[in-house]
């Protein structure tokens, strides 16, 4: 039998994909990072600390909500994990508190990062601040223009936001500003990548630091449904950090997992494979390899690739993936709102989407799903209101 989610040895495989496909200069910061978490992550120490910073700063545990009002309305029992309530109202923190933690222990106290919409960003620089840590984040020259907020939440962190004025000025360009600065200052920086992307260790131990979505959901789930597992458990997909998490959490279950993509952004549905940020993934490219960007309403999904360890899940089976368009997602993220007063963010309306789009057709009426709701929608507010009237 296949074990999934495991550790993916030393080559970073997941079946064909993943590895490690970096430039000669890149190679020995990218051993001496994976030799770094292999440590730490058998050092019960350091789980001690990751669990204690989650616990008293983060608000970990979040909790799984019955969502019943919704789940009357759409005939299937939905449980919610509320990744909303964590600090800085997303996921994202458990990643950026556990790859803060390392560097330090690294003794590396300058923290390098990329953003597009600048959610990573924010992250990143809120970290840095409580570590009393150097944030540089590179973002495109357009991006920041379309971001302003985030990128004043990143200053007044004490982070420094360094505009990108190559190539389109956006994700990608960032990212290999990013990779540069890295390799000039690796001594003392770390350079903190915000999914399961990237070269060997990223993907595997982004999902390690974000596991603990999935494992504290597993439990809650147990003593809601006495003793039994959710038969679904879907997750948004940008880069695939929350689903990656989650999934690791029930992928030795029954449940079935599915990942949804932005339909203008889905890498497994209508990608390739290819190698970009140093792994070989499902990319969107056009005739001539290029790299083509992603289209969707929520910024947090438009990045065109998706992390490797998905490519395998897809590949293998083990994991389902579909997409939700624009429209979808937005009556989905009005129904939360009115039907539990939760307003989520535009990515886990992804989720939702899918999941109001597909019971009575692929989910069966009566089932239990378990849905991630990876971040609140405050941030999603400027983007809505002029599109709903
Ligand atoms: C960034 C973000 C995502 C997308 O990232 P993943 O790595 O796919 O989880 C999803 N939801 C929210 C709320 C985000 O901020």
């Amino acid at each position: 039998m296949t074990t999934f989610m495991g550790d993916p040895g030393p080559r970073g495989r997941f079946g064909d994909f993943g590895g490690r496909f970096v430039p000669e200069s890149l190679v020995p910061a990218c051993d001496e990072l994976e030799i770094a978490f292999r440590e730490a992550w058998l050092d019960p120490g350091f789980h001690q600390e990751f669990e204690g910073i989650l616990h008293s700063y983060g608000g970990r545990p979040t909790p799984v909500t019955e969502a019943s009002r919704l789940s009357e309305q759409l005939g299937v029992r939905v449980l919610l994990k509320r990744e909303d309530l964590a600090h800085t109202g997303s996921h994202k923190i458990n990643n950026v508190i556990g790859q803060a933690l390392l560097a330090r222990r690294m003794g590396k106290m300058r923290l390098v990062a990329e953003t597009g919409a600048g959610q990573h960003g924010v992250a990143t620089a809120t970290a840095a601040a409580l570590f009393g840590m150097d944030c540089v984040v590179y973002m495109g020259e357009v991006d920041v223009a379309r971001q302003e907020l985030n990128v004043f939440r990143m200053r007044l962190l004490g982070a420094e936001v360094r505009p990108v004025h190559s190539g389109s000025r956006t994700l990608k360009d960032a990212v290999n500003e990013a990779l540069r600065d890295w390799v000039a200052t690796v001594e003392h920086s770390h350079y903190c990548i915000g999914s399961v992307m990237g070269p060997h260790p990223y993907p595997w131990m982004v999902r390690e630091f974000q596991r603990i979505v999935g494992d504290e959901a597993r439990e809650q789930c147990r003593e809601v449904l006495n003793g039994s597992d959710p038969d679904y458990v879907v997750a948004c997909v940008g880069g695939g950090s929350n689903a990656a998490g989650t999934f690791a959490g029930f992928v030795d279950t029954q449940a079935q997992l599915i990942g949804v993509e932005a339909a203008g952004g889905a890498a497994i549905t209508s990608g390739v494979p290819g190698v970009v940020h140093g792994m070989l993934s499902y990319i969107l490219q056009d005739e001539f390899g290029q790299i083509t960007e992603a289209q969707s309403i929520s910024a947090g999904l438009d990045y065109p690739g998706i992390g490797p360890e998905h490519a395998y899940l897809a590949a293998s089976g083990r994991a389902q993936y579909g997409t939700a368009n624009d429209e979808e997602v937005l009556k989905a993220f009005q129904l939360l709102s009115r039907t539990e007063g939760i307003i989520p963010a535009l990515e886990p309306s992804h989720a939702l989407a899918y999941l109001v789009r597909e019971v009575g057709v692929s989910i069966p009426l009566g089932s239990t799903v378990l849905v991630t709701l990876s971040g609140r929608g405050d941030k999603d507010i400027p983007t809505v209101i002029g599109l709903l009237k």
